[in-house]
């Protein structure tokens, strides 16, 4: 196989089809096949498994999601590329020309998967959009394997915080309830055509149910509130949110959360014994 992921080859395929890239649909593609290769190892574990791709580009990643897997389905919101992809990879590719935020997920998991089949999902995410992309998968009532997609390095350390890191902050809380959260490697910028002005991370969030609570809107809610101004205590957004201090102050000394204390240096459990306190 002729790796798509490098410059000459990238640049050759542009020129054939007379394609330039679109910033707007945030396209910076793979030119090193270490990385795409690497990817695609993590995102797949066995070939049955039904693997997303979104956003395929002219191919880098896509060929080797499906030089590993049976069937790779790609979503794709760039009418120019499905032709290429058409052209350029073989075999066991399905494209959907479709924007991925405007896609219902569940129903297009249900609509692919055979029986009990795994799904999972893997990308170099259009960096406009990551979190949109990420919370739409995190919310799907479609069971979901595992999630391996590259993104700004910024936003992966956000992912990937505990409390009292710096980059802690609501995001990393709710998807550390949903996912077990995993570093694969960090990508320098230097491998991307064209070149970003930030460097990269792949990113791996795996679905677990180590943790249930009744009400996950609440829940999600109260963590966002608790983060609403990083420098305040968590008594003070607390009682704003309910817009009532003192059960702010009842509900903390219940949950044994001193006043002073700020919302990141809270843990993910402490944030489950804070909502069972107030619910
Ligand atoms: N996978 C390719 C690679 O690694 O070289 C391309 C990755 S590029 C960073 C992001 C891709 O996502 C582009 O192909 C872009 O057209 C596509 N894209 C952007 N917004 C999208 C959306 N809302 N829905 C689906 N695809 C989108």
């Amino acid at each position: 196989m002729q790796p798509i992921a490098t410059i000459k080859r990238t640049k050759e395929i542009q020129e054939r089809y007379q394609i330039f890239t679109k910033k707007s649909y945030g396209q910076n593609f793979i030119i090193e096949p270490k990385v795409v290769e690497k990817i695609a190892q993590a995102a797949i574990e066995d070939p049955s498994e039904l693997v997303f791709e979104i956003g395929p580009g002219i191919g880098a990643l896509t060929q080797f999601l499906c030089q590993r897997a049976d069937r790779v389905i790609a979503l794709e919101i760039d009418a120019r590329l499905p032709e290429i992809l058409k052209q350029e990879i073989d075999g066991n590719l399905e494209i959907i020309l479709q924007d991925v935020l405007s896609t219902d997920i569940d129903e297009l998991i249900a609509s692919k998967r055979k029986d009990h089949q795994k799904v999972v999902f893997a990308s170099n995410l259009p960096y406009y959009i990551t979190t949109p992309i990420l919370f739409k998968l995190f919310e799907a009532k479609e069971p979901i394997e595992r999630i391996t997609v590259m993104m700004q390095k910024e936003v992966g350390a956000r992912f990937l915080a505990t409390n009292c890191e710096s980059e802690y902050n609501a995001l990393s809380v709710i998807t550390q309830y949903r996912c077990d959260v995993k570093k694969i490697m960090d990508v320098s910028r230097h491998v991307f055509w064209p070149k970003p002005n930030v460097d990269s991370m792949v990113v791996q969030f795996t679905f677990h149910h180590k943790y249930r609570v009744e009400n996950e809107d609440f829940f999600f809610e109260m963590v966002k509130a608790c983060f609403q101004q990083r420098r305040k205590t968590i008594y003070n957004n607390l009682g704003q949110w309910l817009k009532d201090k003192k059960k702010a102050e009842e509900v903390l000394s219940k949950a044994s959360i001193p006043l002073n204390t700020r919302a990141q240096q809270l843990s993910l459990d402490d944030f489950i014994l804070l909502y069972e306190v107030l619910a």
